[in-house]
Order: C-alpha cells, then structure tokens, then sequence
C-alpha cells in the first residue's frame, strides 16, 4: 500500500475521493467520519488504484490475446505473426515488419482505451497482409468498427504533443 494522506474536509459531507501525488495516496474525506471508516476507505482505494496501474502496465500477453481475438474476428483466423510485443517508440503508435512478421506497438499506448489500442493492432494486422497504406489496405482496417473514432482519438492526442 501507498503512504496514505488523509485530508479532511467539512465541506464534504458523504463522498470520499482520492488522488495519487508523487506517490502519496490523498484521501479526501468528509471531516465527520470516522477512524475505522476512514482506514477501510484508504484501503480500498489503494486497491482501486493498484488495479488501474496494472491494467495500464504494458503487458505483451495482453497485446497477443487482443491480437489473436481480433484475427478471428475480423481476418477469418487467417493472420500468422512471428512476435508481438510492445517497444520504445517515440513518434509512431505502431510497427509492422511485412519480411518477417515482427509486429511492434508503442509502449505509451498501453494506457489507452482497449478500443483504440485494438485499432493500433487491426492497423498493424492489416499490414502483414499489405505493406503499403493503398486502396486494400483501408478495405482490411475499415473492418474494424470504431476506425474512424480511434484515429480521431489519436490524433488528438498527437496535436496535443
Ligand atoms: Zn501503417
């Protein structure tokens, strides 16, 4: 568990909330509540938070379930890769090696929505079957439902630098 600040408020009459500033757990509680209560809710929220940082920890496994799942749903099964994983990569989401079928995503996605790290996956997907970014490419990527609002996502994130 994380150092835990329990801050008071009188103002706060029922809702606990919590934030994590360098490392410290902040609690903030309704000035009213109790010891124990105010125990049971640093607890919980240190758990609450322990489980957003491991789903957002990039985790290759995951990147290969996302991946095969989306390979029977979208490719009919028919995509074969050599290895899938995350990497340091400054200014690309994603990379395709077409030659020996290393697929590489960003490890600053890993924090992202599931749907638009499933879109950085079917973009790179497609391209194991297509190199290039032409006419084919887009019908194979156009499979994915939620294109369109996951590259808009991107780029917004892109502009913001
Ligand atoms: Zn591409």
């Amino acid at each position: 568990m994380p150092p835990v600040r329990i801050i008071t408020s009188r103002k706060r009459r029922r809702t606990v909330s919590a934030r994590l500033r360098s490392g410290v757990l902040e609690l903030l509680v309704p000035a009213t509540m109790s010891h124990s209560e105010r125990q049971h809710w640093a607890e919980v929220m240190s758990r609450r938070l322990e489980r957003r940082a491991e789903r957002s920890r990039p985790s290759d496994e995951r990147l290969q379930q996302l991946a095969s799942k989306l390979n029977s749903r979208h490719f009919g099964g028919n995509l074969r890769w050599a290895s899938i994983g995350f990497a340091d990569m400054e200014r690309l989401w994603g990379s395709c090696t077409f030659t020996d079928g290393a697929i590489r995503i960003a490890r600053r996605a890993a924090p992202l929505p599931d749907w638009v790290l499933e879109y950085l996956l079917v973009h790179e997907l497609a391209h194991l079957v297509h190199s290039d970014h032409g006419a084919e490419f887009h019908e194979l990527e156009n499979r994915y439902p939620l294109m369109e609002r996951a590259k808009g996502y991107l780029l917004a994130l892109d502009s913001l630098g």
